[in-house]
C-alpha cells in the first residue's frame, strides 16, 4: 500500500502519518528528511546532494528520484507514505516510473481537507501558559478564571509568533499553489480520496483506515 498524504499545515498530517507508521509499519518518506539522512550517511547520492546544497542550489529531480529509489528498495510490503513529494507533474510521472520499476504502484492520494476559515480561527486563537505550558484558546478554551492559568495559577501567557491569521493564510495559499499542479494528475486516474481534516485525530484516522482497507 503506497500512498501520498496531502494536507495544509495545521491539518494534522504529521500526526496521521505517525499513526500509520506505528500501526501499519508504513514508512514515511519526506524529501527533506531523506535529503538530511542521505547527507548524513555519506552515500554517493548523499555526497552529491550535499555539494549541490552547499552551493546554494536546489537539489535536482534526478537526485531526489535516486534517493527515493534507494528508499523504495528498502521499503517492505507495508508500504510508503509520500509527504511533500511530488510537487510537480514531472515529479509525479517520475514517481510512477520509480514505483513501476519495483513492481509497485500508487494506491491512493489522500487529502486532508480543511475548512480554511475554521482552521484560521483554531490556530490564530491558540495561546498557552508561559509557566506550565497548558494550552488555551480565545474561543474554545479560555481559562476558568479570566487571566489565570487553570493548572498553575500564573497570570502570564504567551502566543507563538506563527499563530496569527496572516501567517496561517499565507501557509494555506502556499499549500494550494503546491498541490494545484499534481491534484488533477491524480484525479484523472481516480486515485484521490478526500478526508475531513477538521474532525478529531481519531475520526480522521478512522476515515483513513477505512480507505486503506477498502
Ligand atoms: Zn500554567
Amino acid at each position: 500500500m503506497d500512498i501520498i498524504l496531502l494536507g495544509p499545515p495545521g491539518a494534522g498530517k504529521g500526526t496521521q502519518a505517525s499513526r500509520l507508521q506505528a500501526e501499519r509499519g508504513m514508512i514515511q518518506l519526506s524529501t527533506g528528511d531523506m535529503l538530511r539522512a542521505a547527507v548524513a550517511s555519506g552515500s554517493p547520492i548523499g555526497l552529491k546532494a550535499k555539494a549541490v546544497m552547499e552551493a546554494g542550489e536546489l537539489v535536482s529531480d534526478a537526485i531526489v528520484s535516486a534517493l527515493i529509489g534507494e528508499r523504495l528498495d528498502d521499503a517492505g510490503e507495508a508500504g510508503v507514505i509520500f509527504d511533500g513529494y511530488p510537487r510537480t507533474r514531472a515529479q509525479a510521472e517520475a514517481l510512477d516510473l520509480l514505483l513501476a520499476e519495483r513492481g509497485r504502484s500508487l494506491d491512493y492520494v489522500i487529502e486532508l481537507v480543511v475548512d480554511e476559515e475554521e482552521l484560521v480561527e483554531r490556530i490564530a486563537g491558540r495561546f498557552s501558559c508561559a509557566r506550565c505550558g497548558a494550552g488555551y484558546h480565545d474561543r474554545f478554551k479560555r481559562p476558568k478564571v479570566e487571566g489565570e492559568c487553570d493548572v498553575c495559577g500564573t497570570t502570564e501567557f504567551k502566543r507563538r509568533p506563527d499563530d496569527n491569521e496572516e501567517t496561517v493564510r499565507t501557509r494555506l495559499a502556499e499549500y494550494r499553489k503546491k498541490t494545484a499542479p499534481i491534484l488533477p494528475y491524480y484525479e484523472e486516474r481516480g486515485l484521490v480520496r478526500r478526508v475531513d481534516g477538521m474532525g478529531s485525530v481519531d475520526d480522521v484516522a478512522a476515515e483513513i483506515e477505512e480507505i486503506l482497507d477498502s
